[in-house]
């Protein structure tokens, strides 16, 4: 790497730090994943592709309901029977299907036990997640991150979305190097002494990102790396669902407005 392209590459981690520095400050820890289990976190995961949480909160509320939240009860449930409780996240049919596709690769690997399973190196967890019918990048990063406290950033729309539109990097960047950038400049970060900001300084009415409750899940014992992944993603959630919309952002109101370079300033309309 040539001495400018390193500094341009120190310049975004940079950015990528205060923006999770800035954020910290407007909303505070956003405690997430809202679960009460680890594989609570992994049928939420794929439940959530390609539809709104509410849906899936509702999907997951029927699994706990017919007590059957646990890989036991998915191992045990008759598909036709998964299908009908999972139906208000959408794609019910392929979503009950992988759903029973993880269970028996859990069994068959490693004898039903998720402590086994996260005990690997992330590397490999990783590797055999994405070869799991149905579990692309995404998917797999959210149950490292939130089910495993495995130390992997989670790379989603929104995020591509607030790196375009900052010029950080395009878009349709690979996942791996947006991963890579965001997992970089975070790891410093992890490092800096004291603690994230407790969002005293909200920015719009009733805004504080997307927080959840704490939770089981949001509050078990984690590495600084991973909580400041998991924090920074969920923060992210938060620019892209409230401010950073596919058209008409709020930049206005939005923590990042600071951030936007100079030329794209009331031009996102
Ligand atoms: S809403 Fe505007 S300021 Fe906020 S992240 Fe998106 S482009 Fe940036």
């Amino acid at each position: 790497m040539s001495a400018r392209q390193n500094e341009k590459a120190n310049g975004r981690e940079k950015q990528i730090r205060e923006y999770y520095r800035a954020l910290s400050v407007a909303w505070g820890a956003q405690h997430w994943w809202p679960a009460e289990s680890r594989f609570e976190v992994i049928v939420g995961a794929y439940l959530t592709q390609n539809t709104a949480w509410t849906n899936v909160e509702k999907a997951l509320a029927n699994l706990r309901a017919a007590e059957l939240l646990s890989v036991e009860g998915i191992r045990r449930v008759p598909l036709a029977k998964l299908e009908r409780l999972i139906r208000p996240s959408g794609y019910f049919r392929q979503k009950a299907k992988r759903l029973k596709t993880f269970v028996a690769f859990l069994d068959k690997k490693y004898g039903g036990s998720l402590d086994h399973l996260f005990a690997q190196p992330t590397g490999r967890v990783r590797e055999e997640l994405l070869e799991l019918h149905g579990v692309g990048p995404e998917t797999a990063d959210s149950i490292l991150l939130y089910a495993g406290n495995h130390p992997v950033f989670v790379v989603d729309a929104y995020t591509r979305r607030i790196v375009d539109r900052h010029e950080i990097l395009p878009e349709k960047t690979e996942y791996e190097e947006i991963r890579e950038l965001f997992e970089k400049a975070l790891t410093a970060a992890a490092r800096e002494p004291g603690k994230p900001a407790d969002g005293k300084a909200q920015h719009a009415p009733g805004i504080r990102g997307t927080a959840h409750l704490p939770s089981a899940m949001s509050t078990a014992a984690r590495t600084p790396l991973v909580q400041v992944y998991n924090e920074t993603h969920g923060l992210i959630v938060g620019v892209g669902k409230y401010y950073c919309k596919k058209s008409k952002p709020a930049c206005e109101a939005c923590p990042l407005q600071p951030f936007l370079p100079a030329r794209r300033v009331g031009a996102m309309d």
